[in-house]
């Protein structure tokens, strides 16, 4: 079984690192960032760590 993380709540089904049982990321610890010159909402964010599942 995974090892879930409750303090990171991800509904991305498609990462690896998604758990497939609840919304939660089984990572550790994730890294967030921006694809935006000055972000300026939720859109301009994304999580870093993520990685297609196949
Ligand atoms: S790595 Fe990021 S996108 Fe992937 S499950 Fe964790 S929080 Fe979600």
């Amino acid at each position: 079984m995974d090892n879930i993380n409750k303090s990171i709540a991800c509904t991305v089904t498609s990462c690896k690192y998604h758990s497939d049982s609840e919304n939660y990321c089984t990572l550790n610890n994730i890294n967030v960032g921006t694809h935006e010159a000055n972000p300026t909402k939720s859109e301009c964010t994304d999580c870093n760590s993520f990685e297609c599942k196949d």
